[in-house]
């Protein structure tokens, strides 16, 4: 298997595979950037059909890493981890161990944290093995309610400062009145919908199970809608809250709303449709920006020295960095997509 040549390769710095037989371990470890400080990339574990395809998912996310540590002005670089293997059937805490002596093998080049496949508690398995594990200390909550170690508060409420910049920036007004549909009432969305209603939004939500849908309608007053209307509403906001590739060809053409922002990850199919949401005069909060709080709170929660309120502080920062996208944007009269990938490499670049 090439790495060098692969599609997906994009001068990483470091690229370890990991076998370990008698723990069922098989992890590949890619570090893309490590220019703005060490590695932070979750770790995944994924029945991956095989070692190919782990390799191209591990040298695509750690990448996107670094262009969201980058643009979350943290001093980080970006990695990434992936697991060979089924999270409901393959794992035990031996292999959770054995990841933790892998990570550990790079010295605090990479530090590990959760994605799809590791819960708290296998992170805690692997932090026998190593200091390099991140998401295991709960210190800090940006409202200063008790930190549980769950990021998507801090995700969401990056996410709620993002899209009330975006609408100020592309109308100019509060989010006082302004309609906004939420996809997606899991971990993020539901809080997201929360804060919105508490700033005076009128909210539209969809899910494929009912239950949060019906919560936010309880609590929120907010209007259910079916998950194929979503993207159809005469809504000011669509915030994409739910998988990735929300805007597609599919979806595109039926938009009406003056603005996209939300805190799923991958919201374009392809990156060209940033510049077809600029052309229909639709304001796009590129997603790894606006959606950098959990990573921004991993960061604070390694800090001894930080504090409810710096964490606060640096999730505020979000709606002034998109704001800045969004000039450069306008002068250059390019997507924002690109203008943010474009200042991401500037802010990683300069530091090489
Ligand atoms: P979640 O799984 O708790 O919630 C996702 C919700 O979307 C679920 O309720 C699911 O039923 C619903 N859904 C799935 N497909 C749908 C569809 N077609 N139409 C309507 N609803 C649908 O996940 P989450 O933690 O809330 O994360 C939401 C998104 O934000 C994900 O893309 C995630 O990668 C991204 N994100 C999350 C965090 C975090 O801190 N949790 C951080 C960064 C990015």
């Amino acid at each position: 298997m090439s790495v060098f040549d692969h599609s997906e390769f994009d001068n990483h710095e470091h690229v370890a595979f990991y076998h370990d037989k008698e723990a069922g371990l098989s992890a590949i470890i890619a570090v893309h950037n490590t220019n703005l400080g060490p590695a932070l990339g979750g770790c995944r574990m994924w029945p991956y059909i095989n070692s190919s395809e782990a390799l191209t998912d591990v040298l695509r996310l750690s990448k996107g890493m670094t262009y969201k540590s980058a643009m979350a002005n943290l001093e980080l670089g970006g990695g990434k981890s992936v697991i060979i293997g089924d999270p409901r059937k393959a794992k035990t805490p031996e292999m959770m161990r054995a990841m933790g002596r892998f990570v550990d093998s790079l010295g605090g080049k990479y530090f590990t944290a959760e994605d799809s496949g590791i819960a708290v508690t296998d992170l805690q398995a692997m932090a026998k093995e190593s200091s390099y594990i991140a998401g295991v200390n709960a210190r800090y909550h940006y409202n200063g309610e008790e930190a549980d170690g769950n990021p998507a508060p801090s995700t969401a409420y990056g996410v709620f400062v993002g899209l009330r910049a975006t609408v100020e920036y592309a109308t100019g007004r509060s989010l006082e009145g302004v309609s906004v549909a939420i996809q997606g009432m899991g971990h993020v969305g539901y809080r997201l919908a929360k804060h919105l209603h508490n700033a005076g939004a009128t909210l539209y939500v969809t899910d494929i199970y009912p239950e949060g849908v019906e919560r936010a309608v309880r609590e929120f007053g907010a209007t259910a809608v079916a998950p194929e209307d979503i993207f159809g509403l005469d809504v000011d906001v669509i915030a994409p809250c739910a998988l990735g590739a929300a805007i597609n060809d599919e979806s595109l053409p039926m938009l009406k709303a003056k603005v996209i922002a939300g805190a799923a990850n991958n919201q374009l199919a392809r990156e060209e449709m940033g510049e077809l949401l600029r052309e229909k005069g639709i304001l796009y909060a590129p997603d790894y920006v606006i959606n950098a709080g959990g990573v921004i709170d991993i960061f604070h929660q390694r800090m001894e020295s930080s504090s409810n309120e710096a964490l606060r502080d640096h999730l505020d920062n979000i709606g002034t960095t998109l704001k800045a996208i969004y000039a450069r944007s306008d002068e250059e009269g390019k997507a924002t997509n690109r203008v943010a990938n474009t200042m991401a490499e500037e802010r990683f670049n300069a530091k090489g």
